[in-house]
């Protein structure tokens, strides 16, 4: 099974990520856990060339084009021949991201849907988990752990109003995929959730 973890920064995407494998593979199922961008060796290349430079350095269609360049090559390299060899697949960030932070760039939902189609043969999780929690929040987490600066923490309150927006949205038209996960709670409280959420899936 593939899944995938989403949200904004803050939200506890990575940890819940980690917790969540451990408690898959004491159900005896081996997990890959994995993130984007990056999570092959050419994806991780390109997670480098983005993380450098200006908010602004690229065009926000060729920003897209090399997230679904990442993209691409993650699901040849490691998604799909983890899933073929029997694992479950937890990706940190996977399409939804390129839908919110690309989309809240202008970039179209159905040409981003193209790429992917074309890219990942339209690769899509079995689970979503949209982790929410209030702005403010986040960025206080941001700020405790000193996160990393990269060119993407200059964006302002209503790119990531556009973000959570779409996030919302994608939530809404697909729900048998997409769960809603409220993530201001502790990371216990959550990854019970996370848990129940994947009742029909797990054996
Ligand atoms: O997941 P993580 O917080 O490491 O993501 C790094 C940055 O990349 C984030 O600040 C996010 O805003 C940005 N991003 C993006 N478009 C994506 C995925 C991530 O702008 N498709």
């Amino acid at each position: 099974r593939f899944l995938s973890i989403e949200g904004g920064e803050g939200a506890g995407k990575s940890t819940q990520a980690a917790r969540l494998a451990e408690a898959i593979e004491a159900r005896g199922v081996p997990v890959v856990v994995t993130r984007e961008p990056g999570g092959s060796e050419g994806a991780e290349a390109i997670r480098a060339l983005l993380m450098q430079g200006d908010v602004a350095r690229w065009s926000a269609h060729g920003e897209a084009l090399l997230f679904a360049a990442a993209r691409a090559d993650h699901v040849e390299k490691r998604i799909r021949p983890a899933l073929e060899s029997g694992s479950w697949v937890i990706c940190d960030r996977f399409i939804d991201s390129t839908r919110a932070y690309q989309g809240a760039q202008g970039i179209d939902d159905a040409a981003i849907l193209a790429l992917h189609g074309f890219g990942s043969k339209g690769l899509l999780p079995d689970r979503t988990f949209l982790l929410t929690l209030p702005r403010n929040v986040g960025e206080a987490r941001l700020a405790a752990r000193g996160a990393a600066n990269d060119r993407f923490e200059t964006r302002d309150g209503t790119f990531h109003g556009s973000v959570a927006a779409i996030f919302d949205r994608i939530a809404d038209t697909e729900p048998d995929r997409v769960r809603r996960i409220d993530a201001e709670r502790a990371p216990e409280a959550v990854t019970a959730t996370l848990i129940a959420e994947l009742r029909d899936l797990l054996p």
